[in-house]
């Protein structure tokens, strides 16, 4: 029988061993989601509203343990956890009110006596989630997700099945009828037959480019609707007339928080030349102040990374960059699952960090002359999530925005998700969109209806 043991990146002890689903299980669950969704889909949206509002009363009053989980799975500072936490409260409750204005029917002038466009939900969805964000990742799928009447079966992380099964215990607990949102713990060779179960109606995935291929090859095998959200290598753009100490301030959180660990990180800073020597020397200063140490501690700012394998890919990519003459600023040590804030200097396009995606408190920098070659440097990658310009002429910000082949362009503020706002990529960041309407309309049959 398949078994997968999770371990504490900080301590190096094992924290549980999951027994994994077996076939005939995974089947049964597919089949019980599968029954709901009918009943499920009858719910009303006022009755959607209650249960989504006391998922967040449940998320808001159990914080801690579910934090706890968390910290020891994956090595995040446990205020971040908690934090963490808070925001899928608010996304819980952002859906539970807006969901019926983003779902109304959209009447159209034709030469029916009535024709309209309905929102209907698919039936059961899977959700094939990372470890970075345990909760947030899910919570942002499913939220809106319920509320469209679909039904939720999670395959999280092979890392983090105690916090799947927190989530799932979320939604118990929120008085959720059985089997609305259920968790599958099973490896990511099992993922192909789920997806192929003719149950399974449409696919979601935060991950990696190689998984979301994966996936994408087979849901497209099976014509199932996909929606990925995969890595990104953000830029950083921070222009010589901005106000410098704010913008370290926010640099410095858009690429350690979380340890680094984040699709939308800003992990490529490019520095206009005339502004770089002063920038670099306050920016190591502000990065020698985060603290490391015990993620349980709430004075810790940088945690492990989620897995040792992790830490030392970062390694590797830090190395290589050094032998192809980047030069270390800071850091660059590792110690088992920890890895040490770092600052590359003379970062150029070829080399890996700023080539390949860095998954940890590692951040390069490169620096240019005008603003043509910046938008050419951010351009530079094969990821388009987003991207972070700085500088106190915003409106001149806004005009250029459209130059940026990214899914979002922030001006003077990290990328950040906000349920409010869409949130994917384009290029190898995947496709489709989270959150807003944008979000809640991925997974819907928009079903037209005729009357003559
Ligand atoms: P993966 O992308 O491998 O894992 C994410 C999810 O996909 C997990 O549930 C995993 O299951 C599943 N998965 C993995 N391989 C396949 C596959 N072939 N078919 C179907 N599902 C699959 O992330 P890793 O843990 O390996 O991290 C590697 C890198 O991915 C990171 O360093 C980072 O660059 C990127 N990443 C990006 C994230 C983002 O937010 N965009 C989040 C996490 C990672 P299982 O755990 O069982 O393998």
């Amino acid at each position: 029988m398949a078994k997968t043991t999770s371990i504490n990146p900080y301590s190096g002890k094992e924290i549980e061993t999951y027994r994994e689903h077996t076939k005939k299980e995974v089947s049964e669950i597919l089949e019980k989601a599968n029954k709901r969704f009918y009943k499920w889909r009858e719910t009303s949206f006022a009755e959607r509203k209650e249960l989504m509002l006391a998922a967040a009363s449940e998320l808001k009053k159990n914080k801690q343990e579910y934090a706890r989980t968390m910290t020891a799975e994956i090595g995040k500072p446990i205020t971040q956890s908690i934090a963490e936490i808070e925001k899928c409260a608010w996304v819980c409750e952002y859906y539970a009110e807006e969901a019926k204005n983003h779902l109304q029917n959209e009447t159209v002038e034709t030469d029916a006596q009535k024709s309209y466009t309905k929102y209907e939900p698919l039936g059961v969805v899977l959700a094939v989630m990372p470890w970075n964000y345990p909760f947030w990742q899910v919570f942002r799928f499913a939220a809106p997700a319920l509320m469209a009447g679909n039904i939720g079966v999670l395959k999280h992380a092979s890392n983090v099945f105690g916090s799947a099964l927190n989530i799932e215990k979320v939604f118990k607990r929120a008085g959720f009828p059985e089997n609305c949102f259920t968790t599958v713990l099973v490896g990511s060779n099992k993922i192909e037959a789920i997806i192929e179960n003719p149950i399974v109606k449409a696919v979601t995935l935060t991950g990696s480019g190689p998984a979301g291929s994966a996936v994408a090859k087979t849901a497209g095998k099976h014509i199932k609707k996909t929606v990925l959200e995969l890595g990104g290598n953000n830029a950083l753009v921070v222009l010589k007339d901005c106000d410098i100490e704010k913008t370290i301030e926010t640099c410095v959180q858009a690429r350690f928080q979380n340890t680094g660990q984040s699709c939308i990180a800003g992990k490529r800073l490019l520095l206009e030349k005339s502004i770089a020597e002063e920038f670099t020397k306050k920016l190591l200063l502000k990065v020698r102040e985060l603290k490391s140490g015990d993620p349980m501690d709430e004075q810790t700012y940088i945690g492990t990374l989620a897995r040792e394998d992790l830490a030392s890919e970062l390694e590797d990519q830090v190395t290589k960059s050094i032998d192809q003459g980047a030069k270390l600023l800071l850091g660059g040590k590792r110690q088992g699952a920890y890895f040490e804030p770092t600052v590359l200097g003379d970062v150029t396009p070829k080399m890996t960090v700023f080539k390949e995606e860095t998954f940890g408190p590692a951040l390069a920098i490169t620096t240019f002359e005008d603003v043509d070659k910046a938008i050419e440097l951010s351009n530079d990658s094969k990821f388009g999530l987003g991207v972070s310009i700085f500088t106190k002429d915003t409106h001149a910000a806004e005009k250029i925005a459209y130059r940026f082949d990214e899914g979002a362009v922030f001006i003077n503020e990290l990328v950040k998700s906000d349920p409010r706002l869409p949130f994917g990529g384009v290029k190898e960041s995947g496709y489709g969109r989270e959150l807003s309407k944008h979000g809640i309309r991925e997974f819907v049959n928009r079903k037209t209806v005729y009357i003559k």
